[in-house]
Parts: structure tokens; sequence; C-alpha cells
């Protein structure tokens, strides 16, 4: 087992250092040998390996007891037996426990490797055929010492770099950032909801990293580099302190950008912008405020559902949505009602099995499927909006009749609210995600009816590129800088400016400094950002003249691929 220093390369999904030890988390569990790094008390980790031996001994006998028949199964099985009281297994690997104050499972499992390759040297048949038994014995104990149901996210310690064959935004939005130093993934895509999450979060994370290669890697420490993608696993004494040094820089930039929270969002020339926060967990509201949001942009109410495993009640949402807008005193809540299906799945929702779920049945689509789902929502959130400015958003609309669907659902449940005998506010803003190109092609249409609209980039740009956004394989293809994705952005702006209507961009491109002039330049003013990267937007559009900015838009329209953006970026903003 190699503890050499290697350098492992991925894709960049969320910038930043993050340092620690590995846990190897879900599905990787059954990749590769199940092994955690160090955390427990030594005690607790040797008692809970005893325990496991004790298991494994009474497995052994209850199946020697029930071959009688066969002695020679009895004879392997005493063999076995017998190996169990060697002190390799006994008392050696107790030692080791307390030496290193590693966990069992990894003590366990460098042992038991470190025997395969001794004995497998070994000329002699007995000895290799001896190995074998000890395999089995060795998957034996690892099965009773794997802890009863999976490790959660939210209970790794401390300094963990957790290392996953993929991540799930519900098993992300549980992450604790005090816990949790980076991620490293075997695949995922730049702005799959995980990284999202991870980047609002501000957890470095790398993916599409080669798993294989940790597999005869003793790892006793990793650095994430987020920005450049690179993974060292047992970095050396310099390297180490090399990314101390930039990880100590990096927060000193993030500390200072955080003294603008309190300026205001606009332009060197006086142009005003307004930033608002998408939001997935509402406990993060106050935090937002303090970050200097405008509101929330985007409330992706579906994490109510993540979190509760199931669907809320309009009595729990209700609750959620008032306490929401309270805190918020006067500011917008925009709250977009489930975008449930692709990779966002919940049980309450019969799987069904599509071969493209991206263009399948999700967000409006799957909600006109369910309508008990919008209605509980909509009636939820009509009643909150007594209390302060709630707007709802459509996800994934395609067609104008999705836009009239929801509004007459709205009217619908106001009905019946008012027979009732519920309160709720007059005017209730009902908007459209542009995240289809059919929507955006179609937005002159759509803005006339609508009393605002967002747009999507995120899904925008994979629906643009026929490239999914989570799919490792297309992430070369996923190309926010492409003029095409420029183009109908722009086009989307003007339309909706032409019919005065207020647009907000809510997707990842909005937290890009290189893009946000060329936004800015398109006639953009209120974008909606992961709450982290409010103060680095701000510090972006305060840098900037509005004129400059309508320059550059137009000289990036002339471009004709993505290479030609970057290199005209490079040239005028010195990227
Ligand atoms: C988007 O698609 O750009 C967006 C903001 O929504 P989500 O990332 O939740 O799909
Ligand atoms: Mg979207």
């Amino acid at each position: 087992m190699s503890e050499q220093e290697l350098i492992l390369r991925g894709t960049p999904i969320s910038k930043g250092i993050g340092i620690g030890c590995p846990v190897f988390f879900s599905c990787f569990e059954e990749v590769t040998s199940p092994y955690f790094s160090v955390h427990k008390e030594v005690d607790e980790e040797i008692d809970r390996y005893r325990k496991a031996l004790d298991l494994s001994r009474k497995d052994l006998e209850n199946l020697q007891k029930n071959s009688l028949h066969s002695t020679e199964v009895h004879a392997i099985l005493g063999t076995h037996l017998e190996i169990m009281k060697d002190p390799m297994i006994t008392t050696g690997i107790e030692k080791k426990i307390r030496d290193t104050q590693q966990n069992t499972e990894w003590v366990f499992h460098h042992l038991i490797e470190e025997y395969k390759h001794r004995f497998n040297s070994l000329k002699d048949n007995f000895f290799k055929e001896r190995i074998r038994d000890i395999v089995d014995i060795s998957q034996r104990i690892l099965g009773h010492l794997r802890r009863p149901g999976r490790l959660k996210m939210s209970e790794v310690p401390h300094n963990s770099v957790v290392c996953a064959q993929e991540l799930v935004p519900s098993e992300t939005i549980e992450a604790n950032t005090s816990f949790v130093s980076a991620f490293i993934t075997a695949t995922g895509g730049l702005t799959s909801h995980a990284a999202i999450i991870a980047r609002a979060k501000g957890i470095p994370y790398v993916a599409n990293v080669d798993f294989k290669l940790l597999k005869n890697v003793s790892i006793h420490s990793i650095i994430v580099d987020g920005g450049s993608g690179i993974v060292i696993l047992n970095p050396k004494k310099t390297t180490l302190k090399k990314y101390q040094e930039i990880k100590k820089t990096d927060q000193q930039n993030l500390n200072r950008l955080k003294n603008n929270t309190y300026l205001k969002g606009e332009t060197i020339d006086g142009y005003e912008v307004r930033i608002y926060a998408n939001l997935e967990n509402p406990k993060e509201i106050e935090s937002i405020l303090k970050n200097g949001a405008s509101g929330i942009g985007l409330f992706r109410s579906e994490y109510l559902c993540f979190a509760k495993k199931s669907f809320p009640t309009e009595e729990e949402q209700f609750e959620v949505y008032k306490k929401m807008v309270k805190l918020l005193r006067g500011k917008p809540l925009v709250v977009r009602i489930y975008d449930l299906g692709g990779e966002k799945k919940i049980q309450d929702i019969p799987e069904i099995s599509e071969a493209n779920p991206a263009l399948g049945l999700r967000a409006i689509r799957l909600l006109k499927c369910y309508p008990h789902i919008l209605e509980t929502q909509l009636r939820a959130i009509l009643r909150a909006s007594k209390f302060g400015e709630i707007h709802v958003l459509i996800p994934l609309v395609t067609d104008i009749s999705e836009f009239h669907y929801v509004r007459q659902k709205i009217e619908e449940m106001q009905l019946e609210l008012k027979k009732e005998g519920q309160k709720f506010a007059k005017q209730i803003p009902l908007g459209c995600m542009i995240e289809v190109p059919s929507a955006a092609l179609m937005t002159d249409c759509i803005a006339k009816e609508v009393d605002f609209l967002s747009i999507g980039t995120n899904d925008l740009i994979q629906y643009i590129l026929a490239a999914d956004r989570s799919n490792p394989h297309t992430s070369d293809l996923y190309q926010t800088m492409h003029p095409s994705v420029l183009r109908l952005i722009r086009s989307v702006v003007s339309h909706a400016n032409a019919a005065r209507k207020p647009l907000i961009l809510c997707g990842e491109v909005a937290t890009d400094p290189n893009l946000i002039p060329i936004l800015l330049g398109f006639g953009i003013s209120e974008f909606s950002v992961t709450p982290r990267f409010i103060p680095l937007v701000k510090d972006t559009i305060r840098k900037w003249r509005l004129l400059e900015a309508c320059r550059l838009a137009e000289g990036a329209l002339a471009s004709s691929s993505a290479q030609e953006l970057k290199e005209y970026l490079k040239q005028e903003i010195n990227i």
C-alpha cells in the first residue's frame, strides 16, 4: 500500500481548498472495501471490533453445527475458527487501532491487504490457499463491522473529505460545513443540484475523480482544490503548507468582500442592480439577509420535501412560508413551486422509468399529473401571502398553457379559501421560469401575460446545447460561455424589457465575474444567486460602468464559438 503523495485530477465544481481525512460515503462502500477515517474514541472502536469478532465466531460455530454431514465443510470452518484466534486478528488489530488512532474498518482492511500481498508473494501453494481463508473471514468480520444503516451526511466527523460515487441533493443539503471539508466524487456535473448546494455551502468539490486509483493507497489525508480540480492524496509537508497558505488568502479575500454587504449594488455610473438570494434551506434566511440580499429571488421549495422525506402538509408549508416572509420584513419571497422529477426524486411519487428524465416528467409537468400536490402548495402560499410579499414561480414552462393551468388553480384555491373564511393577499404575482428554449423563443408572448419572468440558465444551457447538466460525459459540451446561450439570454431580456415585465436571472452564470458585465450589458438589473456569492456579485458590479458593459456585451455576441468568446473576454477583461 502506497502512502506517497499522489495527485489526481477531476472536474472543478466548487472553488476553495479543503483539507482533511477521507470518509467513504454511501455507494462508495460497495465499490471498494468499507473503511472510514479516524475519529472515534479508541476504546469504543476496540469494543466495536470485539463485538464484530464475537458475532463472526458465533456465525462460524452455527455453520459448523449445521454442517455435520460434510466433514470437509466442518474442517474448513474449524480452520476458520482457529485463524480467528490468531493474535494477528485479535490483539494485533486492537494494538494497531490504539497505535494509529484510526478506525477499525480502516486498520482491518489494510492489515488484510498486507497479508494478501505477503502470502501471494510466497511460492508455496499451501500459504497461497490460506489467504483465501483469511479473505473469507475478513469479509465476515467487516460485514459485522458495518454500522446499521448507512453513514449519514449529517454524521460525518470533523475534517471529513467526503468521497462518494456521486452526491444527491437530499444528502448534500445535510452536510454540515463545520464537519465536511470537501467533496470528491466519481461522477457529477457542474450545475447538478448537489453541485449548486456544495457551492452554496462553500464546500470545495471535485467530481469525476478516478476512484480506482485510490484502491491501493493508504490515505491519511487529502487536499481538494475545487478551483483547479486537483486532489492530492497524502500531501508532503511542503505541499500541505502551500495549500494552507492559499486557503488563508482565500479566507482573507472573502472577509474583504463581506465588508461590502451594506454597499449598494450599483455600477460606477449609478445603474442600480438588485441582488437576491437563491435559497434551499429556510433556516438560512437570516444569514442571507446579513449578506445584503434584496430578498429571496428563488426559493427551491422542493427541498422542503427532501428535509421531510415526503410532501409537507399544507399546515407545515404555511408555517414555513409565513415565517420566511415575516423575517424578510417587506422584502419579496419568490416561491418556486416544486421542481421535482429528473435528478430530484422523492419516495411519495411512484418511480417511473424514463429513458430521458431531463426531458420527462419534471417540475410543472409532474405537478399537472398530481394536482392535489400543487393545490396543497398553492393554498399554503396563498394563506402565507397575507403576512408579506410572496410571488409564485412556475418551473420548466414549455408552453403558455402551463401558466394558464397554474393561474386557474390559484383562482380555484382563492375561491376555496374565501369560502372557508381564510385571508390572503389580493394580488399574488405569478411568473414563469424561462429555462427551456421553446419558452425563451416565445418570451414576447409569455411576457404579455405574466407578472414577472425568471431566467434559469442552469437548465436553459443544458437544453440549448443538448448536454445533460449532471452528466460528466457531456461536461465539455455544457458551456456557459457558448454564444448561443448569450444570444438567447439577450433575446429573452429584450422581450421582457419591451413588455416592461420584471426579470430576474437566477442561474449559476450570475456568479461568474466574467459574465456578469455581459449580463448587465444585456439590460439585466436583477440577479438571484447563491447567498455566499452576493458579496462577489456586488463587488463585480461596482467595478463596471454600464456603457462599458454594453460595449463588452455587443462584442461578446459577435463571437462565433465558445473558444472565441473566451479569447475575446481574455483580451477585454484579462480573465
Ligand atoms: C436554473 O435552472 O437555472 C435554476 C435556477 O433552477 P434549478 O437550478 O433549480 O433547476
Ligand atoms: Mg431550473
